[in-house]
């Protein structure tokens, strides 16, 4: 069968996607799965279409293989798995976290547009390495296989100077130290998503988009096109997110290192691992979790993360110049009743009012406003593999 792959590589995990030719709107994946704890205990799990276990299965690496080589192990098991599967692969398509300045829209690979990719990763050295690594092994095992890169990055150059500028000294602006923006495919689909549920005429007006999962990030679009976003140079920008603690005084920096002592290593940790949703409950970064206990601790980290989603969206109202409607979504907007709830309560002012009922509906694209609410307010499944193979089937022209 002739089908697409899509991948999301990182350092520790290969995230992994099916999809049948002809590709039409939002079909499913035939597999999915994904290989994680790569460089410890490296676990491949595929499932089918219905989410059945087809294979979970350690991928053994002998001690002391460097990180690399077990990265390329685990690809290695994947294209085996692949191959067995029957399925022959027609193109890939990656999601990479950085596209610069040149590039606004998806690419296909040439060895040209890869070594341009290369020079990216000083804008993002926690991902685009690992991001490119992939493509670089498949170019070399199957020269003739096309792969076409989406980028995180992409679909938030659209924003004015005035949102993606630190009013930092120039020199640093000009070698890129400036507010990207990330989780573009998302953006992407849900944009496209728009009409369909909120109607043209809100679709095209003053709309945030809130994805909330494990990251977390908000854009405001205007004419569904994005205007500002609340991740900036990386994705530790902007809102509270289950180990991030989003934007904080940057001097607390300064302060971990003069009085703990703090390495740039701990200081990542500290903005990356230990802080949000975890950091403020001490129990975990799973919303899930934090919904279902009744420590104080849990409901203090939720109230902060709505708190701190709610003043976002505040502040992007008025970079896109009002506000028409809200749309929820990633694993957190897209389930949490709790969540949703609880940020358009913030809202109040602004007329946005929530119907209880709506709100329950789950697992597809609806509105859950009320008659009289004067912001439209939505949930809408994201499904960014879909968006890459759309991307990527449309690019190369693939039937
Ligand atoms: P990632 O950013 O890793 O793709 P997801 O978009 O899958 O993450 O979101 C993961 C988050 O969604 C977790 O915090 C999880 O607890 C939360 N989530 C998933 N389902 C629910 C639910 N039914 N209620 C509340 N939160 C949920």
């Amino acid at each position: 069968m002739k089908s697409l792959l899509i991948i999301n590589a990182g350092s520790s995990s290969l995230k992994f996607a099916v999809f049948a030719l002809p590709l039409t709107q939002d079909a499913p994946s035939i597999y999915r799965g994904q290989i994680d704890g790569i460089g410890a205990n490296t676990q491949f799990v595929a499932k089918d279409v219905d989410g059945k276990v087809l294979l979970d299965t350690i991928i053994k690496s002998p001690e002391g293989t460097p990180l690399e080589e077990q990265q390329q192990l685990a690809l290695d098991a994947l294209l085996n798995w692949i191959e067995a599967q029957n399925i022959q692969l027609a193109a890939v398509g990656h999601r990479v976290l950085h596209g610069g300045e040149d590039y606004v829209a998806p690419v296909a690979i040439t060895p040209e547009v890869l070594a341009k990719l290369e020079t990216f990763i000083p804008l993002g050295p926690l991902h685009q390495p690992h991001n490119l690594r992939p493509i670089r092994a498949l170019a070399k095992k199957y020269p003739s296989l096309p792969q076409v890169a989406c980028f995180d990055t992409a679909f938030h150059r659209t924003q004015p100077w005035e949102a993606v500028t630190y009013p930092i000294p120039r020199k640093f602006t000009k070698e890129g130290v400036i507010r990207w923006g990330f989780h573009g495919s998302s953006y992407d689909y849900i944009s496209r998503q728009l009409e369909g549920v909120l109607g043209k005429e809100k679709a095209h007006g003053a709309v945030v988009v809130a994805h909330m999962g494990n990251g977390a990030s908000m854009s405001a679009l205007r004419d569904l096109k994005c205007v500002a976003t609340t991740m900036g140079f990386t994705a530790a920008e902007g809102m509270m997110m289950g180990t991030r603690c989003g934007t904080i005084d940057p001097a607390i920096v300064l302060y971990l290192m003069e009085r703990h002592g703090y390495s740039a290593a701990d200081v990542s940790r500290f903005l990356y691992k230990e802080s949000g949703l975890l950091g403020v409950s001490g129990i975990s970064q799973d919303m899930r979790t934090l919904e279902s206990s009744d420590a104080p601790e849990a409901k203090e980290a939720l109230k902060l993360f709505c708190y701190r989603a709610a003043r976002e969206i505040g502040s992007l109202a008025m970079a896109a110049g009002g506000l028409d409607a809200v749309v929820f979504t990633g694993g957190i907007g897209e389930n949490s009743q709790f969540v949703r709830n609880a940020v358009v309560d913030y809202l109040a002012w602004m007329g946005a009012k929530l119907d209880p009922e709506l709100n329950k509906v789950r697992g597809k694209a609806h509105c859950v406003h009320t008659a009289d609410s004067k912001v439209a307010l939505a949930v809408i499944p994201t499904n960014e593999e879909w968006m890459i193979a759309h991307h990527t089937t449309t690019l190369l022209s693939l039937k």
